[in-house]
């Protein structure tokens, strides 16, 4: 029989009353005669309350048992659907994830899936079983420890079951009814989009828009899963939410095809550095080897042989990147200061079309400007191009380029 993967996220199985509503929709696909792969989320709220509990207890923590804490949010809502579905005399079970096995990287907290193998599942299947309930986010180390996939991961579990099990399509149920221009949540001009291509989507994904993780367009574009993303609270139907397809796949599309942002951005600058072969290698090689993930990046200038650098990062790291940079000080680097500034944020525009069309980084600029928003830092790609601000201009500067850029409008 074919094979469908339906993933629910946090929202959509919130309550037992939720997990019973999506657990409706898995019947319909049932019935229509898919054998459904059904991969849940924790309830909303239920991993930042477990990351809490972690660093409550251990600043420093151990990412490994980092990872047995958090995955366990999925250990529950995986339960309970499999219990709601056979409510529902449908034959389920559920499935944590080093059961399948869901085979990853030791990199605890940010694990990257490298093999499901199918038979297991495939062998449930055959015997009579409808759906196969899995707790998405989580996986198994080679040393046989649980990881997590990193925030947002179900997305990725969910599309890797369906590469992995060749499934006709793969349903991302949130809530919201599909991917967007930008948040709708802070531009209610935003429009939902019937098609995005797989780069796009990548771009916007990996500069904040949360809809998706990354990881998870990443895998979909790799191997030619057909991604859908659309609302477990509104009616279903084959049209339903927006696919996430091949550029080909789509007629006409804007030159800029979407905003994202990303809030919780740091700027840190290490003023008076010497400006010579190597200096960068140092202060990156260190940041790196504390597991900083630097994002922008600017030298000045120099004078006088001396010259500043300054670098984006994501707030939580602030600690482990000043650590970082005081441990060299005085022996691999020396530098007159180190300033942060963790009120800033990141706004990007995105769009293929910018590949053909120049102009579009001075619209963006003369935008900001009106609008007294000072850039910090710049930064641009065939597809994008993305400042830091500061934080508190975020959502105007996200609905003033909404604006300028007639995003509400298609093409
Ligand atoms: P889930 O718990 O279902 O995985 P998420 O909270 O991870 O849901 O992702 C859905 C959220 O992504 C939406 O509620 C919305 O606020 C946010 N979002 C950010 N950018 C976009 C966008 N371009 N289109 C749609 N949603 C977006
Ligand atoms: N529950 C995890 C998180 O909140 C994974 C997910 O929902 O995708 O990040
Ligand atoms: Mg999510």
């Amino acid at each position: 029989m074919p094979v469908l993967v339906m993933k629910f996220g946090g929202t959509s199985v919130a309550t037992p009353d939720r997990i019973k509503r999506a657990a409706k929709r898995v019947g319909v696909e049932v019935a229509k005669g898919y054998d459904v792969i059904v991969i849940v989320s924790a309830m909303s709220g239920e991993t930042n309350k477990l990351v809490g509990y972690v660093e409550e207890t251990s600043p420093l923590f151990d990412a490994r048992e980092y990872d047995a804490v958090v995955s366990s949010g999925e250990n529950v809502t995986a339960g309970l659907m499999a219990l709601t579905l056979q409510e529902m005399d449908i034959p389920a079970r559920s499935w944590q994830g080093w059961q399948v096995p869901v085979m990853t990287t030791s990199a605890h907290s940010s694990a990257r899936i490298e093999d499901i193998p199918p038979d297991n599942i495939t062998a449930r299947f055959a015997q009579g079983m409808r759906v196969a309930v899995v707790a998405g986010f989580q996986g198994i180390s080679p040393e046989g420890r649980i990881t997590t996939l990193g925030r947002g991961g179900s997305d990725t579990t969910a599309v890797a079951f369906a590469a992995a099990f060749g499934a006709e399509r793969c349903d991302i149920y949130t809530d919201v009814d599909g991917v967007y221009t930008t948040d709708p949540r802070i531009c209610d001009k935003a429009r939902k989009l019937d098609r995005i291509a797989f780069e796009e989507m990548l771009e916007l994904a990996s500069l904040g828009a949360k809809v998706l993780q990354t990881r998870s367009v990443e895998l979909a574009m790799r191997y030619n899963v057909k991604l859908r993303v659309l609302s477990s609270f509104e009616e279903q139907s084959d049209e339903a939410g927006t696919l996430v397809c091949d550029e080909e796949e789509i007629m006409e599309s804007n030159v800029v095809s979407g905003v994202a942002y990303s809030r919780d951005e740091a700027k840190m600058t290490l003023l008076s550095v010497a400006d010579r072969p190597g200096i960068a290698s140092i202060i990156f090689g260190a940041l790196s080897d504390a597991g900083v993930n630097v994002d922008m990046i600017v030298q000045n200038i120099s004078e006088e042989g001396r010259t500043d650098m300054t670098f984006s990062l994501p707030t939580n790291q602030v600690a482990r990147a000043e650590r970082a940079m005081n441990d060299i000080r005085g022996k691999d680097l020396n530098f007159a200061e180190l300033v942060t500034d963790d009120n800033v944020c990141k706004v990007s525009v995105v769009g293929i079309g910018m590949r053909s069309q120049s102009g579009v980084a001075a619209k963006m600029f003369k935008v900001l400007s009106d609008e007294g928003i000072n850039i910090r830092v710049i930064t641009t790609s065939e597809i994008k191009i993305s400042v830091l601000i500061d934080r508190k201009y975020m959502e105007l500067a996200v609905q003033a380029l909404h604006d300028a850029f007639e995003l509400e409008k298609a093409a």
